[in-house]
């Protein structure tokens, strides 16, 4: 029996390139790399050899004999993903190396931000013989979403910490923490001490609803909840009401499926993860007894991802149920989320607390005098009107990056304007030495490893200007 990728897959690829018989697939060469949700190992041609299980830095994947009982279900998910034909060669791709131009001066580049974009960009950076990198990072800790943005209760997930953590120890990488670029220093500053600045500062805030009574105390964005449990510095003096019987979150993706969960899970499976302690402290007094999760679109365009809906399905004391009228007829029998939807059942069971999954309800407004009470839903397919009950209401509908001083800003994006990670000013040219990886450059989309690739491409960029001499380590060469 196989060995097999399960829930905490974060998609850097690391594994692809241990494999010996290349059977984990999609490989980051692939155009579908970037949209999976997670990888997949192909039993008929593993040979259990285990090279994929160091490799991967979240220990994701397992042979077959060591899966939880909740795990079980990965293995049919990574047979089914081969049961479609894909022409494949024997060994896995060779990684790319980079091929850089010697001036006779160590490339020297600052990279701003320090989460998983920021610091694949480094690591791959620091392939090139003698080059140096300096992290600047704003806040007095490093690690970005990976810190404040993973719930606790993924503790796999959460490892590939580790992983940034092993790079920011390269005796060729700096980190500075605690500098702001823009306050402390300047965009020029940087060019001035760098060949070459990488912006790789996400998208740290989240995209607004704009409904009536959004602004009533009771309403908060799912980024505020996550970092007031993750105890990001921003978030921590934040304070939710959890005397509340029932919540709603607006937006069914991966973020709203992690709030749910942790509303509802039992805090005391939180006590040794990195949880901050006032949001133990006040989940442990929590009234919450549901948690409705609101999709405008029908089921079958949930947002979240199969292995999460996988990993909620098989929490303990938890039931997730959903109203079978709200779930497609006539959807593709493949589908296996929706095949996962419709084994939930549509009420809860006597005992644990409960997650209501609902689609095609467009808000309308936040029903409440002096804070929320509720929320007025329209049926999106016949524009009847519903209401809830609900005395929180999160939105999670999306993260969206913020201006990054002295850089263009597509406001209708939120992200910096950027031709493959070159960041392009007004006429549309490249800003001489300045470029752009992960969510500011792409917008919030992808999963943890997706940065590894994205980030990849940037350096690439960065060292054929380097190698055309576009950046100023030819220029100081010259002179
Ligand atoms: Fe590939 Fe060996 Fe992992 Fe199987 S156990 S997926 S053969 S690396």
């Amino acid at each position: 029996m196989p060995h097999a990728v399960t829930q905490s897959c974060v998609g850097d690829g690391s594994c692809v390139y241990a494999c010996p018989v290349n059977c984990i697939q999609p490989t980051p060469d692939d155009p579908a790399f970037d949209l999976a949700e997670m990888l997949f190992i192909d039993p008929a041609t593993c040979v259990d050899c285990g090279a994929c299980v160091s490799a991967c830095p979240v220990d994701a994947i397992k042979p077959h004999h060591e899966l939880e009982a909740g795990e079980k279900a990965f293995l049919q998910l990574n047979a089914a993903y081969h049961q479609v034909p894909r022409n494949r060669p024997t060994l896995a791709p060779v990684r790319p190396r980079l091929r850089v131009r010697d001036f006779g001066i160590p490339l020297d580049v600052a990279i701003v931000g320090s989460g998983p974009a920021a610091m694949y960009a480094a690591e791959e950076l620091l392939t090139i013989p003698g080059a140096r990198v300096t992290v600047y990072e704003r806040l007095e800790r490093p690690n970005g979403l990976v810190r404040s943005g993973v719930a606790p209760d993924h503790r796999r997930t959460r490892r590939v910490s580790g992983q940034l953590e092993r790079i920011r120890r390269h005796p060729r990488l700096a980190m500075r923490l605690g500098v702001e670029i823009g306050a402390d220093l300047t965009h020029d500053d940087l060019l001035v001490q760098h060949h070459a600045v990488i912006y790789a500062v996400g998208a740290s805030t989240d995209r607004r609803l704009e409904i009536p009574g959004a602004e009533l105390p009771g309403v908060a964005s799912a980024t505020s909840f996550v970092g007031w449990y993750n105890g990001h510095p921003d978030h921590a003096g934040h304070a939710f009401d959890l005397s509340q019987r029932r919540v709603a979150v607006i937006g069914n993706g991966n973020v709203a499926l992690d709030v749910a969960r942790m509303l509802t899970v039992d805090p005391e499976t939180l006590v040794d993860s990195e949880i901050a302690p006032p949001a133990l402290a006040a989940l442990r007094s929590s009234a919450v007894e549901e948690v409705s999760i609101i999709g405008r679109r029908g089921a079958e365009f949930s947002s979240f991802t199969l292995p999460e809906l996988i990993g909620l399905t098989t929490t303990s004391n938890l039931n997730v149920v959903v109203d079978p009228a709200e779930l497609p007829m006539d959807a593709a029998a493949d589908d296996a989320k929706l095949a996962l939807l419709r084994s939930l059942p549509s009420e809860p069971g006597p005992t644990g607390r409960t997650i209501r999954l609902r689609y095609g309800l467009a808000p309308q407004r936040i029903l409440g005098a002096d804070r929320a009470e509720g929320l007025e839903l329209a049926a999106t397919d016949d524009g009847g009107s519903t209401t809830i009950e609900a005395g929180l209401v999160l939105t999670a509908i999306g993260y969206r990056g913020l201006p990054v001083p002295a850089l263009p800003y597509d406001a209708s994006r939120g992200t910096v304007p950027n031709d493959a990670g070159r960041v392009t000013g007004d006429d549309g040219a490249p800003m001489p030495g300045t470029y752009v990886a992960g969510w500011i450059k792409r917008g919030p989309t992808g999963f943890i490893g997706t940065n590894k690739r994205c980030a990849q491409d940037t350096v690439a960029e960065l060292v054929e200007d380097h190698n055309a001499g576009r950046l100023s380590t030819a220029r100081a060469a010259v002179t």
